[in-house]
């Protein structure tokens, strides 16, 4: 209503003052959209596990009588529990991001390190799925930032290759590079890629291709959406980019590139404020 009278047609300073009354206004409402759209998703993926568990609870107390249909109906509500912790803590993590509430160390930090560290974490998981990884040049690369975050970062992203990567004799792939002034790490996987018309949204909170991955009876643990968004908020906090390149059939690849700490020079400022 305010825009609708603010008289954008003057050419005068008033005229100008209207117009970036006009574009603040808009980034406001665009903002206020975003936070009510993120409140009722975040609802939507909480009352999910939430609806299960209490089905879960009714049916054991009315119908399961067996100490193997309790221990099924506990096994299930233990499923759902961490689904909705791991949305919790994401959750929270961005809540605090948002408000720039998180201290982020500042730290030499070797990307091979980070690199290996989260390979061989996700070893085991891989094993699970029959899918090798290998790691191809890991250089020593020294990046200003946390390691904590650029560790949970990149594990996310390998985690991702592995989790959505199916079959015997499927393939991940981690390396780095020194491309100038910037370190990049790729994560390649040759798992079922992604279309090209869900690339755009990829990054945004809760957005998932295959929506029924959360739904009960998939064998696959449920994602919540949010990892992708926290990676690229990791990496835009280190000024960094994160890019992926995927195309339907022939795998993905995702690039995370950082600034590289130059010899000697003043330590860059992490910024917190991702707006
Ligand atoms: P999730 O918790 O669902 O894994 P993410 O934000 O990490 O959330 O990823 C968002 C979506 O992107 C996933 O649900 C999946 O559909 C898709 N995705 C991410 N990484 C890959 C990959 N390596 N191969 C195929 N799809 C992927």
């Amino acid at each position: 209503d305010l825009r609708r009278r603010l008289n954008l047609k003057r050419r005068d300073e008033f005229g100008e003052l209207a117009a970036t009354f006009d574009q603040m206004l808009a980034r406001l409402e665009a903002a206020f959209k975003q936070q009510a759209r993120f409140t009722a998703d975040a609802s939507h993926e909480l009352r999910t596990p939430l609806t299960i568990i209490n089905l879960e609870i009714n049916q054991a107390l009315t119908q399961a009588s067996t100490p193997e249909e309790y221990q099924q109906a506990l096994e299930q509500i233990q499923v759902e529990n961490e689904q909705m912790a791991a949305i919790v803590n994401s959750l929270l993590l961005l809540a605090r991001a948002d408000a720039g509430q998180i201290a982020l160390q500042q730290e030499e930090v070797d990307l091979s390190d980070i690199a290996l560290a989260s390979v061989e974490r996700l070893l085991p998981l891989a094993q699970r799925k029959d899918i090798t990884i290998s790691t191809g040049e890991l250089p020593e690369l020294i990046v200003q930032g946390d390691p904590h975050h650029l560790g949970s970062m990149l594990t996310n992203l390998i985690e991702n290759a592995i989790k959505y990567t199916s079959g015997i004799g499927k393939h991940v792939h981690v390396e780095l590079a020194r491309e100038g002034e910037r370190a990049v790490a790729r994560v390649r996987d040759d798992g079922p890629g992604i279309a090209s018309d869900h690339l755009p949204f990829l990054f945004d909170r809760f957005y998932r291709v295959d929506k029924a991955r959360t739904q009960k009876g998939t064998e696959e643990p449920g994602g919540t959406g949010l990892g992708l968004a926290i990676a690229q908020w990791i990496v835009q906090t280190h000024h960094g980019e994160i890019r992926v390149h995927s195309t339907i059939g022939s795998g993905s690849l995702f690039e995370v590139y950082l600034p590289l700490q130059p010899e000697g020079a003043a330590k860059p400022e992490l910024t917190c404020d991702n707006k």
